[in-house]
């Protein structure tokens, strides 16, 4: 059982990273970002909230997000082990998984250059379903199909928020509130950083943290 949570700057591949773990260690993918555009669909003063925040590159409050950290981790599926994929994001949430008592094994902290997250942005489209994620400016991570995902054959589409004016705030809000998470898991001996390499690269070196080949 590995409990494993991701942290990266926007567009640095965390989706990407989370859909090849959880095929290879069968492990329950809890995208946040996920969860919460499900939120938005449905009416309500909450889902305009989350629709303002999320489309201005805003984090959403706190106490929202711990609520439906807290509901989504009870699922007796994340018992076989799960990944966080944009959560923790501020100091107040990574204290509040931690009173959880729920074991964290790795934080893998992929740490891609902002001029690098920046150009994925461009060409990112993701599946509104299963939410696999692709770029059609990267040779590897071209859908089979144009515009259909390679997983569950829906049609892909461009996240409101992937464009460049929203990633500079972002880039700004993951720099002044997510980055100070690293040091909180640096001190407990569990963080593991990927600097600047390709997709397959950083599934690799996962892999060989995980595998216990090195640690
Ligand atoms: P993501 O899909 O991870 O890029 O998240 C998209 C947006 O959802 C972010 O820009 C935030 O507005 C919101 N969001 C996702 N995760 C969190 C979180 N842990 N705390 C606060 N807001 C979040």
């Amino acid at each position: 059982m590995k409990n494993i949570i991701l942290i990266a700057p926007p567009a640095a591949g965390k989706g990407t990273q989370s859909n090849l773990l959880c095929e290879k260690y069968n492990l329950v993918h809890i995208s946040v970002g996920d969860l919460l555009r499900i939120e938005l669909q449905k009416d309500g003063e909450i889902s305009q909230y989350l629709k303002q925040q999320m489309e201005s590159g805003n984090l959403v409050k706190d106490e929202i997000i711990i609520e439906i950290i807290k509901n989504r981790l009870n699922n007796v599926d994340c018992k076989n082990g799960f990944i966080l994929d944009g959560f923790p994001r501020t100091i107040r949430q990574a204290e509040m998984l931690d009173k959880m008592n729920i074991i964290i094994n790795n934080v893998f902290y992929i740490n891609v250059d902002k001029e690098t997250a920046k150009n994925r942005i461009v060409g990112r489209i993701s599946c509104p379903k299963c939410g696999s994620v692709y770029n059609t400016e990267i040779e590897e991570s071209i859908p089979k199909v144009s515009n259909v995902c390679d997983r569950c054959g829906s049609l892909l589409q461009k996240r409101e928020d992937d464009n460049e004016l929203v990633f500079e705030n972002r880039y700004n809000t993951y720099v002044n509130e997510t980055q100070p998470i690293i040091d909180f898991y640096k001190n407990k001996n569990v963080l593991c950083e990927i600097k600047n390499l390709s997709k397959m690269e950083t599934f690799n070196e996962i892999q060989k943290v995980l595998n216990g080949d090195l640690w």
